[in-house]
């Protein structure tokens, strides 16, 4: 085991805090204001090979793999919370394509994803069919040659931002009916629905995706058809509740460095309130949080880019980090009395930002379920 970041990912932290902290703020109040994430900043993280960091460099990528991205979204997150969503979206796509995808696929949607010159989405919620993914109604009818796509996709991130999407949709019933398709966002019968206003994360697009009878063929599917399940759980599992964990590990960073300057900085009593015990006791919380989040997501990244198999670790790093994200805020807000809920202070976004971690990429109940089967199979009767 070892707790020590190598040079290569203490030089991407070092390179993306800086651009976080240089190129973000300036845009954050138009963010908040408009629920619109920054395009205009994608080229700038291709360059600097963080919209690649998965991506193997044969498609276009830096393939840094899974601990760096982590450090790539937790940098993002401690500045602004909405950047690691989108792009840990993104990176779904990537991580799906370059597990199930053709080597055609691959060239054609990987490269100019790792450039930032393309973005991507993996939609898998429609209003039927959350955590129950069986129960969605988005179907993708087999005809002779082809499917027709039809139905809806709900809280997508990246919906309108995005160049093409992985879809998942039914082709027949049950939990082989489910499969894969990439669709190109201008494909005949396919538009963006209806944006949500979201209460945090703003400046991550999120919204719908209107699919009336799109035509697709074999070519559009992404692995097999009926392999759709695979699809879904390996991305949402491996890529997007790591992404999740470590979005939330960037808000426990902001919580704590706004907790400690505003607790340092504040004078009652004719002294620093950070010499009260009460607040020392919520800052000790804090960074408790902040650290176990840390080691349970740095632990899962370690996991996959060993190729180990780590789902319930997984569901813990997510589940923990962001309900510990939504503590450590509101903690954070007490700190700051009556300030911590006016717009000029950060701590007011940062709850509202890590409440929004909790349900995407999948609830804590469903995190329960993966934890107490984890546990369960261990102890079974043989
Ligand atoms: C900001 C954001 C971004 C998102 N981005 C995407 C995206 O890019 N792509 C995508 O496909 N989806 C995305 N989602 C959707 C997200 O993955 C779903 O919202 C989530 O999986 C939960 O589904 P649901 O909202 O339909 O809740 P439901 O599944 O309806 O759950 C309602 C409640 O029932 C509980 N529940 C459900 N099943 C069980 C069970 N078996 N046992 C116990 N309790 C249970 C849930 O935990 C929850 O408390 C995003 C969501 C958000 C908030």
């Amino acid at each position: 085991m070892d707790f020590e970041l190598s040079e290569k990912e203490m030089l991407l932290q070092k390179s993306v805090r800086e651009f976080a902290e240089n190129e973000i703020p300036p845009k954050m109040e138009d963010m908040e204001e408009t629920g619109e994430f920054p395009v205009d900043l994608l080229g700038p993280m291709g360059r600097l090979g963080i919209t690649g960091v998965i991506t193997p460099p044969e498609y276009g990528g830096v393939g840094l793999g899974y601990m760096a991205r982590t450090i790539v979204l937790e940098e993002l997150g401690r500045v602004c919370a909405a950047m690691p969503m989108a792009l840990q979206v993104h990176h779904m796509a990537c991580a799906g394509i370059n597990d199930f995808g053709t080597e055609e696929q691959k060239k054609k949607y990987l490269p100019p994803m790792a450039r930032g010159e393309t973005m991507g989405v993996v939609a898998v919620t429609d209003p039927s069919g959350g955590s129950d993914l069986i129960g969605m109604q988005t179907r993708a009818e087999p005809q002779k040659d082809k499917y027709l796509l039809t139905g809806r996709k709900c809280f997508i991130t990246n919906f309108d931002t995005s160049d093409f999407w992985v879809i998942i949709a039914k082709t027949s019933e049950g939990s082989k009916g489910l499969s894969a398709f990439i669709v190109e966002k201008d494909a005949p019968g396919a538009k963006v629905g209806r944006k949500e206003q979201k209460t945090g994360l703003r400046g991550s697009n999120t919204g719908e995706l209107v699919f009336d009878g799109v035509e697709l063929t074999k070519d559009n599917l992404l692995g097999q058809e009926g392999g759709g399940l695979a699809v879904a759980i390996k991305t949402i599992s491996e890529t997007g509740r790591l992404g999740m964990a470590a979005t939330a590990l960037g808000i426990l960073n902001a919580c704590i460095e706004e907790a400690c300057k505003f607790a340092i900085e504040r004078e009652l009593y004719g002294k620093s309130i950070s010499a009260l015990q009460a607040i020392q006791w919520h800052i000790a919380d804090i960074y408790a949080d902040l650290e176990i989040a840390r080691l349970l997501t740095y632990r899962a990244s370690c996991m996959k880019d060993q190729n180990m198999r780590f789902d319930p670790e997984s569901a813990l790093a997510k589940s923990f980090a962001c309900e510990a994200a939504a503590r450590s805020a509101k903690k954070a807000i007490e700190i700051h009395g009556s300030y911590g809920i006016m717009r000029e202070y950060a701590v007011q976004r940062l709850l509202r930002d890590a409440l929004v971690t909790i349900p995407a990429g999948g609830t804590g109940e469903i995190a329960k379920i993966v934890l107490s089967r984890a546990a369960l199979s261990k102890f079974k009767k043989r």
